[in-house]
């Protein structure tokens, strides 16, 4: 008996975990046909967690749960599957009769070597690969220079930016309007248990649900965002990350309420230029040469940084806060990286690696850039020989020690260490051997 397969579209969901405004959702939307939504838990991606309690996959199933409780008020849901992606587009090919595939891109290397393989595999099977911007304002290749070559300076690049930029990119696709067609099923009972589905555990997840920033918080931004102690920043780094809340509509409101801020946003398109034009800078300095600095890489002081024993209160504040809540405070990161790589004379690739481990709004192409950057290795870095000194840092910043007392309880007793390094002496150590290498 020859058994009639669904004709539907399909909507991949992955680094857009939203219905209301997202492009490909939308545009899926509006092609006529049913459309399922399909999300899987790439086995590649899994794989390479070591913890089985990661704070990034709690993040993902519990918005899954949230989006699976909306959408069975349309008497549907997501399809979540798991495996490698090639083998469940085969499968689920073969279940219905599928048109197109529709997404928003994702410009990681993973990401973008595993979306070409998926879309040999649609031109392959007759079935339309549709992709659609939906996670930066202006993607790689949108802003260049006059003559056509990337910018490596931010400055130039923002200008640029800002001056391309008009209201038709804040355009709301409205795609919540639209899910009266997606296809309807009942979700199945067992993949409410994502969480036996993946293999991991459940976690403490801070700032799960996205707040817009309100007028008065956006205004006060340019003089607050440089207090840890005062939670005066957005955090919305994880939900930019996750797509749990649209760029269009954060930019939308930092052009009309604060400059700063909305330079913080095109910082985050800048590092996404860079990899996208530079991918040497996954593993390597930007510039070259610094890829022969002598690294002392002391394992026995790597291990007081992570665990924020160092004896420089606002460094071990830092290190505490990223292990306990996946977040650290901007100013605190690029105290503890500048530490790390100046003081210590430790590779920022390890540093890195450990901030990516750690970080509920890990972005290779921000963790990266900023890692590159305090280590004066990157495009417009800081210059090698300006060392931040986490004591001044701490009186300008954190003056009244709120911010460490909440992470470090113990400072100021006889249990906390004293300092690890002299940092004057380690100051002039790292611009002697950064020295070193760029005679
Ligand atoms: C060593 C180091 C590593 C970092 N790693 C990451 C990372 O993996 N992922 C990440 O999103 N940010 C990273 N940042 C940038 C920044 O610290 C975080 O984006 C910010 O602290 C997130 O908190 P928020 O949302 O409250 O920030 P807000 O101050 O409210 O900023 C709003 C948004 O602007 C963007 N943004 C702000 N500052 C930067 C910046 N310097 N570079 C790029 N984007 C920025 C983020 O999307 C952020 O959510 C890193 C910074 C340093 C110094």
């Amino acid at each position: 008996m020859l058994i009639m397969k669904q004709k539907i579209n399909i909507f991949w969901m992955r680094r857009d975990l939203r219905l209301e405004d997202n492009h490909a959702l939308a545009r899926a939307l509006s092609s006529g046909l049913p459309v399922r939504i399909l999300f899987i838990f790439d086995d590649q991606i899994l794989g390479k967690l070591d913890d089985k309690s990661d704070r990034r996959v709690t993040f993902i199933i519990e918005r899954l749960k949230h989006l699976n409780h909306q959408l069975s008020g349309y008497n549907s849901g997501i399809d979540i599957r798991k495996g490698n992606s090639k083998e469940v587009f085969k499968k689920v090919f073969d279940e219905f009769d599928v048109e197109g595939l529709y997404l928003n891109r994702d410009y990681e290397p993973y990401a973008e070597e595993r979306d070409t393989t998926i879309r040999d595999l649609c031109l392959e099977s007759g079935i339309s690969f549709q992709s659609y911007k939906d996670h930066l304002i202006f993607e790689n290749g949108e802003i260049l220079k006059n003559d056509g070559s990337p910018y490596t300076v931010f400055t130039p690049f923002a200008k640029k930016w800002k001056s391309a930029l008009s209201e038709s990119h804040f355009q709301n696709f409205n795609s919540e309007k639209l899910l009266n067609n997606l296809d309807r099923f009942n979700v199945d009972a067992s993949s409410a248990d994502l969480y036996s589905l993946t293999g991991f555990n459940k976690t403490e997840i801070v700032n799960p649900v996205p707040v817009i920033p309100d007028i008065e918080t956006l205004t006060a931004y340019a003089d607050t965002r440089d207090l840890p102690w005062r939670d005066s920043t957005t955090r919305l780094g994880h939900h930019l990350r996750f797509g749990t809340v649209s760029i269009r509509k954060v930019a939308s409101l930092a052009t009309k309420n604060s400059d700063v801020f909305l330079g913080e946003l095109i910082w985050r398109e800048f590092f996404s230029h860079i990899l996208a034009h530079y991918p040497h800078v996954e593993n390597s300095a930007f510039k070259k040469q610094y890829d022969l600095i002598p690294w002392r890489n002391d394992q026995r002081e790597l291990e007081r940084w992570k665990n924020g024993t160092t004896g420089f209160p606002l460094v071990d504040a830092g290190m505490r806060e990223l292990t306990a809540t996946g977040f650290m405070h901007n100013r605190v990161r690029m105290i503890t990286a500048g530490f790390l790589i100046k003081d210590l004379l430790i590779d920022w690739r390890i540093g890195e690696a450990w901030f990516a481990k750690h970080l509920l709004d890990y972005e290779l192409a921000s963790n990266n850039g900023n890692w590159q950057w305090a280590a004066g290795t990157g495009c417009d870095a800081a210059p090698y020989f300006r060392v931040f000194n986490p004591i001044t840092q701490q009186e300008r910043f954190d003056p009244e020690f709120r911010y460490i007392k909440q992470w470090v309880p113990e400072f100021g007793t006889t249990k906390y260490p004293a300092p690890m390094t002299d940092h004057k002496l380690a100051r002039l150590r790292a611009i002697d051997v950064y020295k070193s290498v760029l005679k």
